[in-house]
């Protein structure tokens, strides 16, 4: 059976995952984004259902005692999870799914699924991406402090991924992640017995005379 592959995205808050997440999922109809569950409260302008699945921590327990998440972790105080059986049909129908998580949550898919294709997203500098946090305005001083903290430890996780992406421009990194997903389609071990039957079955490609 084809299946499709399964790309784990992660990296710092505020390295820049989620806007090359939804550039990459523009026109793209072989790739699946794969929407998590979480506690935590939406912020401006987030929807129910499209960034997150907002939850009560009641619901979300509810949901790891029918083992509903392919996996879930403990971020920033709140619980975040990845509802297991879409990503389940999405894969059976030979489309891709793309996961955007945590580190904890990316090694228990690692475990659980040592198939998938790990990329990290590295922000250019600390510098920078204390920046890039300020700007966006949503964490007061304390919360900011926690996130930068938080971000070391994330980086620390980036030799247990199979890709590094440093997200200086956005289009390069798009294009950059682009071609990491691109190289894993043409990866040997994809459809390989298709490949060998279409080429046995091509009668006419060895000459008679
Ligand atoms: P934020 O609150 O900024 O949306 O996300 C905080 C962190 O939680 C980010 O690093 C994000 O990648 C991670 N995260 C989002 N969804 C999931 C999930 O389903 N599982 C795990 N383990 N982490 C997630």
């Amino acid at each position: 059976m084809y299946l499709g592959r399964l790309f784990v995205l992660s990296g710092p808050s505020g390295a820049g995952k989620g806007t090359i997440c939804k550039e990459l999922l523009k026109n793209s109809e072989r790739m699946v984004l794969s929407i998590s569950m979480t506690t935590r409260s939406p912020r401006e302008g987030e929807v129910d259902g499209i960034n997150y699945h907002f939850v009560t921590k009641e619901q979300f327990e509810e949901n790891i005692k029918e083992d509903g998440f392919l996996e879930y972790a403990q971020v920033f105080e709140n619980y975040y999870g990845t509802p297991k059986q879409l990503v389940i049909d999405t894969l059976k129908s030979g489309k891709d799914v793309l996961l955007e998580i945590d580190t904890q949550g990316a090694m228990q898919i690692k475990k659980a699924y040592p198939d998938a294709i790990f990329i990290f997203i590295l922000p250019p500098s600390m510098k920078e991406l204390r920046r890039r946090i300020t700007n966006r305005g949503t964490e007061d001083a304390s919360t900011m402090e926690l996130r930068l903290r938080e971000a070391l430890t994330e980086i620390e996780y980036v030799e247990k991924y199979d890709y590094a992406v440093v997200n200086d421009q956005l289009i390069v990194a798009v294009d950059r992640v682009k071609t990491i997903v691109r190289a894993e389609h043409l990866k040997v071990a994809e459809g390989i017995k298709d490949i060998i039957n279409r080429y046995k079955e091509d009668e006419n490609a060895i000459p008679i005379d």
